[in-house]
């Protein structure tokens, strides 16, 4: 009896604790966010009231009132006061330490005035050592609205730059490139003190000319090869410049409500690098980072080692980024008829196509994702079809591949619907559209703008999802720009009235996918971003307007108020 006693007491023990303990264990919220329109791109439900969120995860997307069950004394509440949230946004294409470096170079390229240089500089010498570069780019003296009392043939002197700075060189290079300007201390540094006591006046330089005043003492302003003489001045690139320059690319992001990061195309020392900045705790935007494919050494060493995807969801590497054509700009996109403005012309293959289909192979074998870039109608065919060759190939292992083609910009008519047929995900950037498109018709000629040059709508009504995205620094990071671009196709100038090639504009709910739900799914993440789903990652990006129903016009004046990401406000509008 005693015997038999036991395992039944010890069951019933059993019992009654994993009771008490589910109860106990009721997740309560670590923060409840309600009061504005929330989008959750959850095909389920739209558009909810209160999300819950625990820690890092979201415990509950639905209404107010169930959502204050999940509430006790400890849970912060959220009130978004009328402001409208989205899952966190994603870019999905873009140069993470482009960005970095863009914005440890100061910006001068909205600057109207010498003073706003000035102010831009005394404000930057406050977070800097003394003795530390400031290096800047995109000042041009046609925009300002008045010249400074000093000036030297037509160009301002350092003196009031050289008085807010005195303890730093300071170079700021022209909007054109074709000059540069500094102050006393870079100029000392390069050693062109020795040009004032010389006096000489309009001191040449071969190919180049240092400007100099009416006391032969130079006025700061360099042109042409002259910018040598303080640019070899300037450190390179070092491990100090990098860490700050990947802190002002997370900031970056954070301002732009950008919690997910697809860095198409790093280096070794880059990867080195975030995982130093993970270890470091400093990484906290999500990189899902491609290999590049210029190192083969480095693509065969991850080959063997396979794919990294991050428990933590920080870092992950599972991507090959391939680069199989130039720009359209430059005429070095790869077409498959010549350029209506170079008949002579058809581009350039900037790999071989043996290499996409070999890289597509080993990818399939190992488990990663490959990711071509692509923006001529023959780059994106011959891309297509190597894809093909290998999914015939290894069927097998060809069932997720999730392959991209990124930008896919000019499609021929025959290969849009091979994207959904093959599975392949075309990542479009679409403020590129609003960029380019205004002189891309002088490259494609007209039919082949209106039937293949971004053609979002019918890509989506195939059946693929397209990644959205900015190719920051090429395009700076706003996603408010590339969203008014999906769904307007104007340029961010407003025109034309009723958008290029209207059919195939972007719906307001597409747009927002292409940024959170089918940005997800182009790096493996649906599972667990890109939308507002209970057990998803508490990642969510809060604007001041509604995006999904302001006008049209007023789109591009929405402003990012919070980021939130990791459970964690990381950035919230003064
Ligand atoms: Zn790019």
């Amino acid at each position: 009896m005693k015997f038999r006693l036991l395992p039944f007491l010890s069951t019933l023990i059993i019992s009654l604790f994993i009771l008490a303990c589910s109860d106990s264990k009721k997740e309560y919220a670590t923060m409840l966010i309600y009061g504005g329109p929330i989008y959750t791109v959850d095909s389920s439900a739209s558009k909810v009231e209160a999300v819950a969120i625990r820690n890092n995860k979201i415990l509950f997307a639905g209404n107010l009132e169930e959502a204050r069950t999940y509430e006790n004394d400890k849970t912060q509440n959220l009130d978004l006061k009328g402001k409208t949230m989205t899952p966190g946004l994603i870019e999905g294409h873009g140069h993470f330490m482009g960005l970095g470096y863009n914005e440890l170079n100061l910006d001068l390229m909205n600057t109207t005035s010498y003073q706003a240089i000035i102010d831009a500089v005394a404000e930057r010498v406050k977070n800097l050592e003394p003795g530390e570069w400031i290096v800047g780019r995109g000042w041009h003296q046609s925009k300002w609205d008045s010249m400074p009392a000093e000036t030297v043939h037509g160009f301002q002197t350092h003196h009031l730059l050289s008085e807010v700075s005195p303890e730093n060189p300071v170079y700021l290079k022209h909007a054109s490139g074709h000059a540069g300007f500094a102050n006393a201390k870079a100029m000392e540094i390069a050693g062109l003190q020795k040009i004032a006591l010389d006096g000489v006046k309009n001191y040449e330089v071969e190919g180049g000319e240092v400007l100099v005043d009416a006391s032969g003492k130079p006025t700061g302003v360099f042109n042409e090869r002259a910018q040598t003489l303080i640019t070899k001045h300037i450190p390179e690139k070092t491990s100090e410049s990098d860490i700050k320059a990947f802190e002002l690319a997370v900031e970056a992001c954070h301002r732009n409500g950008i919690t997910s990061f697809h860095d198409a195309g790093i280096p070794k020392e880059t990867i080195a690098l975030y995982e130093k900045m993970k270890s470091e705790g400093k990484m906290r935007t999500r990189i899902y980072a491609m290999l590049t494919g210029w190192d083969k050494e480095l693509l065969n060493n991850w080959y063997q080692k396979g794919i990294m995807v991050d428990d933590d969801h920080l870092f992950t590497i599972r991507s090959v980024k391939l680069n199989c054509d130039g720009a359209l700009g430059s005429r070095g996109a790869w077409l498959l008829e010549p350029y209506s403005d170079r008949p002579d012309h058809f581009g350039h293959e900037t790999l071989p196509m043996k290499f996409v289909k070999e890289t597509a192979l080993n990818g399939l074998k190992n488990g990663f994702q490959v990711c071509a870039h692509a923006i001529g109608d023959r780059a994106n065919r011959e891309i297509l079809d190597r894809y093909e060759m290998a999914f015939n190939e290894y069927p097998d292992m060809a069932n997720n591949h999730r392959f991209r083609i990124e930008h896919a910009q000019h499609l021929h008519p025959e290969d849009i619907p091979r994207f959904a047929e093959l599975n392949v995900i075309p990542a479009m950037q679409a403020v590129h559209m609003s960029s380019d498109r205004p002189w891309a018709i002088d490259r494609l000629g007209e039919k082949r703008i209106k039937e293949g040059a971004y053609m979002w709508q019918d890509l989506l009504q195939s059946g693929v999802p397209i990644v959205n995205g900015t190719d920051v620094p090429v395009e700076p990071v706003n996603p408010i720009a590339s969203f008014y671009a999906s769904v307007s196709r104007k340029t961010l100038k407003g025109i034309p009235e009723g958008g290029y090639e209207p059919e195939q504009k972007m719906t307001r709910a597409q747009a927002l996918k292409s940024y959170t739900l089918d940005a997800a799914y182009g790096a493996f993440e649906d599972d667990i971003k890109g939308s507002i789903t209970p057990g998803k990652l508490a990642d969510f990006t809060i604007f001041d307007q509604d995006l999904m129903t302001v006008d049209e016009k007023r789109i591009l004046d929405t402003s990012v108020v919070m980021t939130i990401f990791n459970g964690n406000i990381v950035y919230s509008q003064q």
